[in-house]
């Protein structure tokens, strides 16, 4: 036990040079004794929790590839940053406010540090602003997927706080032996209702099934439009600056952040493609951009509605931008959550129509029609599926044995895990990989290539894909020499 406090105490250094000599063997024997002991964590009926929780807060992680920054933080955080600003907070509605003074009979507003204070009342926030408790006895339940997606809403006053807050997240992924975060930070610039109505109104109104022909046609306008708009083409050199303000000084020798430029699903088409139209503009302009994602939750009305279109746009796109990586939040989506229909083609439209190359989720594979024939193309174009184990267990209720995370490997389709929203589910990357090596009981060499992938899978360009794969190299080397040490005193 006192070997394993120690190895704590070493946390993310892991300096094999730290350790005793004897410790340190041949790597291909470390690698072997890692492996042994990580089998042993999982043998029985019930896998050594603690002791795998542990050795996976120590093991290398690679990179985190499906991250939302404003998901990441979590509520404590955004409390902080409501106090520094002067911010009260409803004791009823659970919501701040910037002017405490002014407040309506029964509607009391009260400093953050008084709501630290009401051991209750923060509670209450915690479980409101996150999903904290949620499948506890006492928490009155909304349906899940709300209750994740509406708590954006509450922290979401305080502000985004980029620089503070991707220090901190920095600062955890440090601790946790991550050592690149792919982030969603901040939407791409979209269009609003001052620009030409005309154009917008066109592409607004077209009927779901257009045939290919006039959609091209709407689309070269808006598109021309758009490339030609100075103002538009101001926001987004302005959001490009933003971004790099924001990320100032993050990188170092052990960290590494890229951001993926997005935007959200659930608006007007003209809105969804100006949106688009930005983020490959972003990573056409700006090499700190490294993809194109679309975000929102799959199953809004208008997403559903909407979704070929989307794919469309995405081709359309793709075509004028085609180096530009896409990654798609596809298939988070579980039987009931929308008509059958609606579970049959988001991953196949999202790989076969919009050229994605990575998918976010891929959760309803198994309802989706020719599923064998998707696999396929997944495994031979080298498409990962980026799972959100905790997320999709809050989100969807999909979690054990009806994730297809174990249908996915057994088809051998790249596989990578990532957090989505840690901080919204109180969870992190380690634990995520807890879930994942607890749950489903990968051999160490596949948990390994599965790490291995976030790298080799991520939209970094090659020569800093190479570089970050040597310092994986060198980070286990240092891990399993450690654990082949350990794990010889056990
Ligand atoms: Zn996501």
């Amino acid at each position: 036990m006192r070997l394993w406090a120690r190895t704590i105490l070493l946390g993310s250094c892991l300096l094999a040079a730290a350790l005793p000599t004897a410790a340190r063997g041949s790597a291909a024997g470390n690698q072997a004794a890692t492996a042994d002991y990580y089998q042993r964590l999982l043998a029985g009926p019930q896998p050594q929790l603690a002791e795998l929780s542990l050795l996976m807060t120590l093991m290398p992680k690679g990179g985190d590839l499906h991250h939302h920054y404003v998901g990441a933080v979590y509520a404590e955080t955004y409390l902080d940053w409501a106090e520094q600003q002067g911010y009260c907070l409803y004791r009823t509605e659970l919501t701040i406010e910037t002017k405490p003074a002014q407040t309506a009979a029964g509607k009391e507003c009260l400093p953050i540090a008084a709501v630290r204070m009401d051991s209750n009342l923060y509670r209450q926030v915690l479980m409101r602003w996150s999903t904290q408790d949620y499948d506890k006895p006492g928490h009155d339940q909304p349906p899940p997927d709300m209750q994740f997606f509406n708590s954006f809403e509450y922290f979401g006053a305080v502000g985004n706080h980029y620089q503070p807050g991707l220090q901190q997240l920095k600062a955890r992924a440090k601790a946790e032996n991550l050592q690149y975060i792919e982030s969603m930070l901040a939407s791409a610039p979209k269009i609003d209702k001052s620009y030409k109505a005309a154009v917008i109104d066109r592409l607004n109104t077209l009927p779901p099934a257009v045939d290919d022909a006039t959609l091209q046609t709407v689309l070269d306008e808006y598109h021309d439009y758009l490339a030609h708009s100075e103002a538009f083409q101001k926001k987004i050199d302005t959001y490009l600056a933003e971004q790099h303000a924001n990320v100032a000084g993050i990188d170092d020798a052990d960290f590494t952040l890229r951001l993926q430029s997005y935007t959200n699903r659930s608006n007007p088409p003209a809105t969804v493609f100006s949106g688009l139209y930005s983020a490959f503009v972003s990573v056409q302009r700006d090499p700190l951009f490294v993809g194109v994602n679309l975000l929102g939750p799959e199953n809004g009305p208008v997403a559903m509605r909407d979704y070929d279109l989307h794919m469309r746009m995405l081709r359309y796109l793709k075509q004028k931008y085609p180096a530009t990586p896409l990654s798609l939040h596809a298939g988070e989506l579980a039987m009931g959550m929308v008509p059958p229909e609606g579970l049959r083609d988001h991953i196949r439209n999202a790989v076969a129509v919009a050229g994605a190359k990575r998918i976010g989720h891929g959760v309803d594979i198994a309802h989706e029609q020719a599923p064998y024939a998707i696999l396929k193309q997944l495994r031979e174009k080298d498409i990962a599926v980026e799972v959100n184990l905790s997320s999709n267990a809050i989100i969807l209720g999909i979690l054990g044995e009806a994730h297809p995370v174990n249908l996915y490997l057994r088809q051998h389709v790249p596989v990578v895990i990532a957090t989505d929203d840690a901080g919204v589910a109180r969870s992190s990357i380690s634990n995520e990989y807890l879930l994942f090596a607890s749950r489903y009981k990968p051999g160490y060499a596949q948990l390994k290539r599965v790490v291995y992938d976030s790298i080799r899978l991520s939209f970094l360009s090659p020569a800093d894909k190479a570089a970050q794969r040597k310092a994986l190299d060198a980070r286990f080397a240092a891990f399993e020499a450690t654990v082949a040490g350990i794990a010889k005193n056990k």
